[in-house]
């Protein structure tokens, strides 16, 4: 038997559960299917971090309100910060962005991927969008006006839009032949959570090393500051004698690349080894077909942005969507589409061309490229018009934004 949509979201990871959901109450019969399970696991307080957090941007957490997966988030596990602290490994620049400086409460939150993947799940399940668990596209090609989606136990979907979510190998693109642009950083990035002596001050820290980024994102636990998410960017032999290393002397490698900033490495979860590549589909639309989140773009992140783009995505193309329907026009119109496009992408490659300079820039050693890095540091931190305005950059919350993300 086939099942059919007008809306077929291939992909339940956060971006997808946010597209699904802003489009309730469009009208439209909407279909989400994911390769994994889609239950929401019982949380509970005392279980150690997951490896994956996100730094959730205040449009993000506008969106996430809206769609009413905020609660179910903040009464999970979610750090508010403040401040964050960037300073150069080789040097001795610095900048130091915070909250107060644009009259803001909080810069962002560190939430654990799952914790928001929950939070949306939760209010997936309360409403009658269609879920499709453990569905794995393995067959994708077009039936007349309409797409044929094969699953790998067989059965069988159709829909005149097909919407792919399903992350930075997304399927759905390689299926449909959308072509991409994409390049390695040459950086592998260690991902775990793990204890200080000092309490990190609801501040996000970034140190540039030769290597790569280290970043310590402020967790909390109980309402204390002691645990931090780590995002170690560096060159894939290091990363490959990190992941080697005990656990013990792996937290003296860690302090000693973090300059001890908050001071002792007491624990360290189990760590986990992510390649970095940057990929850019060269178009988001064709007939019948959208890409958003990571299926469409993947950045660094050093940007901490990936999801938070996605989000926006997700926002943007269900306003484009829901506008078109009140208008009859036909969603599967590629005009349609090229609306979304034309609001998302410009967004996206602007900000990842400014982490690509950035990146390219921290990792170069010729010295007067060091010593732009190092005076660029101070001559910033001495602007507050040039900060304030990074900072509401970092917040989201300025240029063309769709009406789940506005004030
Ligand atoms: C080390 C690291 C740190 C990061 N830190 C941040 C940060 O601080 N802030 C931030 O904003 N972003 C961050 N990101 C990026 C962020 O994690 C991603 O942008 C985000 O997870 C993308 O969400 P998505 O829903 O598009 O894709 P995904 O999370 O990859 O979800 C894709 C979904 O599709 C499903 N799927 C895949 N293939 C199929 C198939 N064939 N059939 C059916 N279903 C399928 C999967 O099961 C999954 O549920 C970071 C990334 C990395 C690697």
């Amino acid at each position: 038997m086939e099942m059919r949509a007008d809306v077929l979201i291939v992909g339940a990871g956060m971006v997808g559960s946010a597209l699904a959901l802003a489009l309730r109450h469009s009208g439209l019969e909407i279909l989400l299917l994911d390769g994994g399970p889609l239950s929401v696991k019982p949380f509970d307080e005392q279980a150690p971090f997951e490896p994956r957090v996100s730094a959730l941007s205040a449009a993000s957490q506008r969106i996430l309100e809206r769609l009413g997966a905020w609660e179910g988030i903040a009464k999970r596990r979610a750090a508010p910060y403040t401040d964050m602290h960037v300073w150069d490994g080789s040097g001795t620049g610095q900048i130091h962005f915070s909250a107060a400086s644009v009259h803001a409460q909080v810069l962002g939150h560190i939430v654990e991927n799952r914790v928001v993947q929950d939070g949306l799940l939760e209010r997936l399940h309360d409403s009658d969008i269609g879920l499709l668990a453990n569905a794995r596209l393995e067959q994708l090609r077009r039936s007349g006006d309409e797409w044929l989606l094969t699953l790998a136990d067989g059965r069988r979907l159709r829909a005149p839009l097909v919407v792919a979510a399903d992350g930075a190998n997304s399927a759905v693109r390689r299926l449909a032949g959308c072509e991409t642009r994409e390049w390695d950083y040459l950086h592998h990035a260690i991902v775990t959570s793990v204890r200080c002596s000092a309490a990190h001050q609801a501040t996000a820290w970034q140190r540039f090393t030769d290597e790569g980024p280290l970043a310590f994102l402020p967790l909390l636990r109980d309402g204390k500051q002691d645990w931090c998410s780590i995002v170690w960017s560096t060159t894939p032999e290091q990363a490959e004698q990190l992941m080697a290393l005990p656990d013990e002397a792996f937290r003296k490698a860690l302090e000693r690349a973090f300059e001890g900033r908050l001071g002792e490495v007491l624990e360290a979860d189990p760590r986990v080894c992510v390649p970095l590549r940057q990929r850019h589909a060269k178009r988001y639309v064709d007939e019948g077909l959208a890409l958003i989140g990571d299926a469409a773009h993947t950045i660094h992140p050093l940007a901490g942005q990936g999801v938070n783009l996605g989000f926006l995505d997700a926002a943007v193309l269900a306003e484009v969507l829901v506008n078109a329907c009140e208008r009859g026009e036909r969603l599967a119109d590629v005009k349609v589409l090229s609306r979304y496009e034309r609001r998302r992408m410009p967004h996206n490659l602007a900000l990842m061309a400014a982490m690509e300079g950035f990146e390219r820039l921290f990792q170069a050693n010729p010295l007067p490229l060091r010593w732009l890095r190092n005076s660029g540091l101070k001559l910033v931190e001495q602007m507050p018009e040039a900060k304030a305005l990074f900072v509401r950059q970092a917040l989201g919350l300025s240029g063309d934004l769709p009406d789940l993300a506005k004030a």
